[in-house]
C-alpha cells in the first residue's frame, strides 16, 4: 500500500472556478479575492480579512501594522514551524520563547508574565495542531501589560475554545493556505481582524503601500495613485482566491471527516502503553489539522523509517525552533532551554489525517504503527 501523508481536496468545482478566472481579464488582486475575504470573515465571525501570499507574510505584516520592529520583543513558543519566529525576525523584532504545556503543546500561559520585559510588544500564540491556546488568559495578560496578540492560526480555521474563535480576542489572526493546510491554494494566507484602521493599513502594506489596488486603478476613470507607507509585495491574487472559495463551502463537512479519523486513532491507541498523544480539552473544538502520536524518543526515528518502508507518509511537527542551527548560533540557545517543547520535539510524529483517507488505509496505518512500536531496528 502507498498512503500519502496529505491529499488535497481540489476537484472539478475548484478547477472550473480557476478556469473561469483564467478566462477573465483580472488575474491579480480583484473581485474574486474580495469575495473570498468576505466569505472568510463571515465564516469566522470577524469583521475584516486581508488575503496575502502566506501565513509567514500575514504574521510579518501584522507585526508591521502594529508598528512592532527593531528594539522590540515578541513572545511565542519554540513548538511551531520556523515561520512563526522567522516572521518576528523579518519585522526587526526579537523572538522570545516561552515553553509549552505538556498536554497540548500550546503556549503555557502561566509562563508568559515571567518572560515579559519593558521591550515586549506582542504575543504570538500558536494554535498547535488545530487546538486553540488559552486565549482568555492570554488576553487578560495582554491587557494588563498593554501587549498586542497576533494569533498564528495556520492550523486552526475551524477551531473554537470556550466559544471563542480565532480573531475574536486578538488584534489579528493569521492563516495559511499552504499546500498541506486545511484549505489550500498551494501557497496563500490571510489576516483577519476586527480593527478597521489596521485592516486598512494591512491592505496598503500588502501592496507596496500603494493607495489603490490594481482593480481600483483600472475600473472606471483613471485615477493617480500615491504611496504613503513602505509596504511589501504580499497580495493574494484572483487565481489563489478562486481555488479557496469552494473549499470554504465544504470546510465543516471536511472538518467532521478529520474529527472522525482522529477519534478513530485515539480509540485505537489509547490502551497502547508505548503511545500517547496530545489532549483535546473539554471546552475546545480542535480544527484537527494534524494528528500526532508521542512515542519513545529512542525509537521515534526508527518507527518513522519503518512506517515509510511500509508505504505510509509521515512527518514530524515539530522539532523546536530554538534548536535549529541558525537560532542556536544567533541567540546562543542550548538543549534544556525549553524542556517541554524539546520533549515533544523528540517523541512526536504525525500520521495521515485528511478527508480522502479511506477506512482501509487508516486500519493499515493503525496496524502498522502498533507493529512498529514493538520492533526496534529498521526492517
Ligand atoms: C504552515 C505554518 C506556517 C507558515 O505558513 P505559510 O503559509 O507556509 O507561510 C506558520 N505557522 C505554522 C504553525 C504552520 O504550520
Amino acid at each position: 500500500m502507498k498512503i500519502e501523508f496529505y491529499k488535497h481536496n481540489i476537484g472539478e468545482e475548484e478547477i472550473e472556478k480557476v478556469v473561469e478566472v483564467l478566462h477573465s481579464t483580472f488575474l491579480t488582486t480583484g473581485h474574486v479575492v474580495y469575495e473570498f475575504e468576505d466569505k472568510f470573515s463571515h465564516y469566522l465571525g470577524c469583521k475584516y480579512t486581508i488575503g496575502v501570499t502566506s501565513c509567514t507574510s500575514a504574521l510579518h505584516l501584522s507585526l508591521l501594522a502594529y508598528n512592532i520592529g527593531q528594539g522590540d520583543e515578541v513572545m511565542t513558543t519554540p513548538m511551531s514551524f520556523i515561520a512563526t519566529a522567522n516572521a518576528i525576525l523579518h519585522s526587526g523584532a526579537k523572538p522570545v520563547f516561552v515553553d509549552v504545556e505538556p498536554e497540548t503543546g500550546n503556549i503555557d500561559a502561566n509562563l508568559i508574565e515571567k518572560a515579559i520585559t519593558l521591550r515586549t510588544k506582542a504575543i504570538i500564540p500558536v494554535h498547535l495542531y488545530g487546538q486553540m491556546c488559552h486565549m482568555k488568559k492570554i488576553k487578560e495578560i495582554a491587557d494588563k501589560y498593554g501587549l498586542k496578540i497576533i494569533e498564528d492560526s495556520a492550523h486552526c480555521i475551524e477551531g473554537m475554545r470556550e466559544n471563542i474563535k480565532p480573531g475574536q480576542l486578538s488584534d489579528a489572526a493569521c492563516f495559511s493556505f499552504y499546500a498541506t493546510k486545511n484549505i489550500t491554494s498551494g501557497e496563500g494566507g490571510a489576516i483577519s481582524t476586527n480593527n478597521f484602521e489596521i485592516a486598512e493599513k494591512l491592505r496598503r502594506l500588502r501592496l507596496h503601500g500603494m493607495t489603490k489596488e490594481a482593480c481600483e486603478r483600472y475600473v472606471g476613470k483613471y485615477q493617480h495613485w500615491d504611496m504613503d507607507i513602505l509596504g511589501w509585495k504580499y497580495n493574494m491574487d484572483n487565481i489563489q482566491a478562486s481555488l479557496l472559495l469552494n473549499q470554504l463551502e465544504y470546510i465543516e463537512e471536511r472538518w467532521k471527516k478529520r474529527e472522525e479519523i482522529c477519534k478513530r486513532y485515539e480509540e485505537a491507541f489509547k490502551n497502547i502503553e508505548k503511545i500517547s498523544f496530545p489532549k483535546v480539552l473539554q471546552n475546545s473544538k480542535s480544527a484537527r489539522h494534524l494528528f500526532t502520536i508521542w512515542v519513545s524518543p529512542q525509537e521515534r526515528d526508527n518507527i518513522l523509517w519503518n512506517l515509510q518502508g511500509k508505504g505510509i507518509g509521515v512527518a514530524v511537527n515539530f522539532r523546536p525552533i530554538h534548536l535549529m542551527r541558525f537560532y542556536r548560533k544567533e541567540f546562543g540557545y542550548k538543549e534544556g532551554a525549553f524542556p517541554v517543547a524539546e520533549s515533544i520535539g523528540s517523541k512526536t510524529m504525525s500520521l495521515p489525517t485528511y478527508p480522502k483517507l479511506t477506512d482501509d488505509e487508516q486500519k493499515y496505518i493503525i496496524d502498522s504503527v502498533i507493529k512498529c512500536i514493538s520492533r526496534k531496528k529498521r526492517e
